[in-house]
C-alpha cells in the first residue's frame, strides 16, 4: 500500500492499473472519495480496457479532474506484436530503457491461454531453458504484471465487440520463477480472478513453480488458484543437473509441498506436473517408471514438453516415438499426461522459448528479429500511451 501515500502534492501519481479491489478502495477513501468509485474505476480499467479518465462515461466532470492530478493509468509499451498462422499472439513489451519481456496467448478451440512474465530473467538458471540464461535482471511491478493482461484483453477489439470472453486461462509460466516476486504475483492474480478484474477462475489461473519450496506453502495460505510444478527430472542427482534449485529444496521437500496443497484444497484438486524431455538425459523407460514411483503421493497429471532446442544449448528434441514411448508408460501407470505441441514455431512463441531477446546475448534475436521484420502484424505504441 505504500504506493497510496504518493498521492501527495509532487509526489508521483498513483498508477491504478495495479492497485487490487481493496487497495483501490482505501486509495478513494484517502483521496475524500466513497469506497464504491473503486467498482467503476475497476471496470472501466480491467473490463474496457480504458486508460484516460475522460473516456470513463459515468464518472463525473470534478473526479475525473481530481483523478488527473493524483492518479494515472499507464501500461508498458509494447514494442512488437506478432500473430501466427495459428492463431497465437505474441507481445514484446519494453518496461524501462534496458528492460523487456515477452507475453504469449496461446488459443486452443474455446480456451485461450495467456502466458505471464513475473520478473525480467530469471536466477535460478535451469540448464534447458534460455530465460535462465540471461540471468536475473528485476522483478516485475503488479501493474507491469497485469499490464499484460490488459493489453492481450485489449487487443481482441473496442469494448462495444468484446462480447466473448478471449483469455479464459492465465498461466504465470513466463520469463521468471513466480514465487520470487511473491507479492507482487500474488496481487496480480487477486486482480485476475476479481470479477471486476479479469474473472479468471481459480482453477483456470495457474502458478507454476520449480520448486521454491518455503513459498508454495505461503502460497496456499494466501492465495487459492492451480498449480504447475517444473518438475523435469525423477530423482535428485539428475534434478540438481537440470533445476539447480532442486539443490536447495530437494525431491523429498517438493513431494512433500505439493501434497500438502492437494490436502488443504481437496483431494480434486490435481497438481499440474510439467516434465520437458530431452533426447538421452530423462527421457528412458528407467526414467519414466522412477517418475511413476516418485510422484505417487501427489494426484497429478503429467504435461509431457518435447524440449524446443535454441542456440548454445546442448541439448535435443527426442524423436516423436520415444516421446510417445514415454507418454505409454506413464499412461498404463494410470496417469493423464498429454503430450504438449509446440504452437506459435513462426513466432518463436513455443513453450519453453520465452527469452528477452531484446535482451538476450544469443543469436536468436538477431534471427527473431528479421522475422517480425518480414512478419510485423501491427506495432501499436500508442495504444500503451
Ligand atoms: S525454467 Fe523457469 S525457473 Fe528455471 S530458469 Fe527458466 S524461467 Fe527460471
Amino acid at each position: 500500500m505504500s504506493e497510496l501515500k504518493q498521492t501527495e502534492p509532487n509526489q508521483p501519481k498513483v498508477n491504478l492499473l495495479g492497485l487490487t479491489r481493496a487497495e483501490l478502495e482505501q486509495f478513494f477513501v484517502e483521496i475524500g472519495e466513497k469506497k464504491f468509485r473503486s467498482q467503476q474505476i475497476m471496470k472501466w480499467v480491467h473490463h474496457f480496457g480504458v486508460d484516460n479518465f475522460d473516456d470513463m462515461k459515468n464518472v463525473g466532470k470534478e473526479l475525473k479532474a481530481k483523478l488527473k492530478n493524483v492518479a494515472e493509468i499507464v501500461a508498458p509499451r509494447v514494442t512488437h506484436f506478432q500473430e501466427s498462422t495459428d492463431g497465437t499472439r505474441k507481445w514484446v513489451v519494453q518496461l524501462d530503457s534496458k528492460n523487456s519481456i515477452e507475453t504469449v496467448f496461446i488459443p486452443d478451440g474455446k480456451r485461450g491461454t495467456l502466458c505471464v512474465s513475473s520478473q525480467v530473467g530469471c536466477a535460478l538458471d535451469c540448464s534447458f531453458c534460455s530465460t535462465g540464461k540471461q540471468g536475473f535482471q528485476r522483478d516485475l511491478t503488479v501493474a507491469e504484471i497485469i499490464a499484460q493482461v490488459w493489453i492481450a484483453h485489449r487487443s481482441f477489439g473496442t469494448p462495444e465487440n468484446r462480447g466473448v470472453r478471449h483469455i479464459t486461462n492465465v498461466v504465470m509460466m513466463g520469463m521468471g520463477e513466480p514465487l520470487l516476486n511473491f507479492d507482487n504475483v500474488v496481487n496480480a492474480m487477486e486482480l485476475m480472478k476479481d470479477d471486476l478484474g479479469y474473472g479468471i477462475a481459480k482453477k483456470r489461473l495457474t502458478l507454476s513453480t520449480s520448486g521454491v519450496v518455503p513459498k508454495m506453502y505461503e502460497l496456499y495460505d494466501k492465495i487459492d488458484v492451480a498449480l504447475a510444478v517444473s518438475l523435469h527430472a525423477p530423482n535428485d542427482a539428475l534434478r540438481d543437473e537440470l533445476v539447480p534449485v532442486n539443490k536447495k529444496y530437494p525431491l523429498a521437500e517438493l513431494i512433500k509441498a505439493c501434497r500438502a496443497y492437494v490436502d488443504k484444497f481437496g483431494d480434486s484438486r490435481r497438481v499440474t506436473i510439467e516434465y520437458v524431455l530431452l533426447e538421452g538425459v530423462n527421457d528412458t523407460f528407467e526414467h519414466a517408471y522412477e517418475l511413476i514411483e516418485l510422484l505417487r503421493p501427489v494426484p497429478c497429471k503429467i504435461n509431457l514438453i518435447p524440449f524446443n532446442p535454441f542456440p548454445h544449448n546442448p541439448y535435443k528434441r527426442p524423436n516423436g516415438m520415444r516421446v510417445r514411448a514415454f507418454q505409454e508408460v506413464l499412461q498404463k501407470a494410470g496417469y493423464v499426461s498429454p503430450i504438449r505441441t509446440t504452437r506459435g514455431d513462426d513466432i518463436d512463441a513455443a513453450c519453453g522459448q520465452l527469452v528477452g531477446l531484446v535482451e538476450d546475448r544469443t543469436k536468436r534475436s538477431e534471427r527473431w528479429q528479421a522475422t517480425i521484420e518480414s512478419q510485423v502484424v501491427e506495432v501499436r505504441p500508442a495504444q500503451n500511451k
